[in-house]
């Protein structure tokens, strides 16, 4: 084992400051080797903040019964999608596991048995996102699966459970989009950057219950009426921000970026949180 590796494995200690939490609008699987104002977006967030000791991500593709967490030492980069360029299945991140904080995460988590996972690694929610963030490739990566059996609620309170790691200077990342409705994807918006009516007002709605700290708005999926139900017709890419908002503390700022639609019905939207 190299000694720098050695070190991080040491190094979940509380620190001085809290580190935020983000949710990732990720969009298409071509942001992993592109590089665009999105990407930027990414990159500039993590510039931003001191250098995590891990980074723990909940990924709209990983989907489970039960709650379980990667605890490999080197996950695999998984290509988890169908009929893009070459290239895009090349990419490989081959950042370290942590077999020590999945086992912290199994602890922390005390409403329900958090299995320890040696089969999943970085699916295209994570590595997309984390290698441009990230490129060196050298700061340990986990995922946490989502309970696709449970409602909104379940999943903010379980991550709330999850607080102390921001202490331990883990980045927690929702990997998402708020609104992801594949089947109505316009081509023509998608080069313009656009969004459909609705999906443009339900963002700003997202947007402003978000900074009003309304959270309650955000897991009643009904109380977001019917463009609620076109831009989440399956909750999945909606999920991970449920995570990032059950970790928000009273204190912590909220602060937008990468505001924008793309292809009528998919929402980029990203919050830095802390
Ligand atoms: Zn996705």
């Amino acid at each position: 084992m190299d000694l720098q590796f050695q070190n991080y494995i040491n190094s979940f200690k509380e620190r001085e400051n809290t580190m935020p939490v983000l949710f990732i609008g990720h969009g298409s699987p071509m942001n992993g080797f592109e590089d665009n104002a999105f990407t930027q977006g990414w990159i500039d967030a993590a510039q931003a903040m001191e250098l995590p000791s891990a980074v723990l991500v909940v990924s709209a593709h990983w989907l489970t019964r039960g709650t379980h967490v990667t605890a490999m030492d080197f996950p695999e980069t998984i290509h988890d999608f169908g009929g893009f360029p070459d290239e895009l299945y090349q990419i490989q991140y081959p950042a370290p596991g942590s077999p020590d904080l999945a086992t912290e995460i199994q602890k922390d988590i005390r409403t329900v048995e958090v299995g320890l996972d040696h089969e999943w690694g970085l699916d295209h929610g994570t590595w997309t996102v984390v290698r441009h963030m990230f490129p060196e490739a050298n700061i340990p990566v986990l995922q946490l699966s989502i309970d696709y059996s449970k409602p909104a609620h379940y999943h903010y309170n379980l991550a709330n459970q999850l607080m102390k790691l921001r202490k331990k200077g883990v980045l927690i990342i929702g990997s998402g989009n708020m609104i992801h409705n594949l089947r109505m994807i316009d081509w023509q918006m998608m080069k313009e950057n656009k969004g459909y009516d609705w999906a443009e007002e339900l963002n700003n709605q997202f947007i402003q219950l978000i900074e009003n700290k309304q959270h309650s708005k955000l897991y009643n999926l009904q109380e977001l009426g019917e463009a609620g139900k076109l831009a989440i017709p399956t909750p999945d890419h909606y999920y991970p921000l449920m995570y990032s908002l059950g970790l928000q503390d009273a204190k912590d700022d909220v602060e937008i970026f990468n505001n924008h639609l793309v292809g009528g019905s998919l929402s980029m939207t990203s919050v830095k949180i802390g």
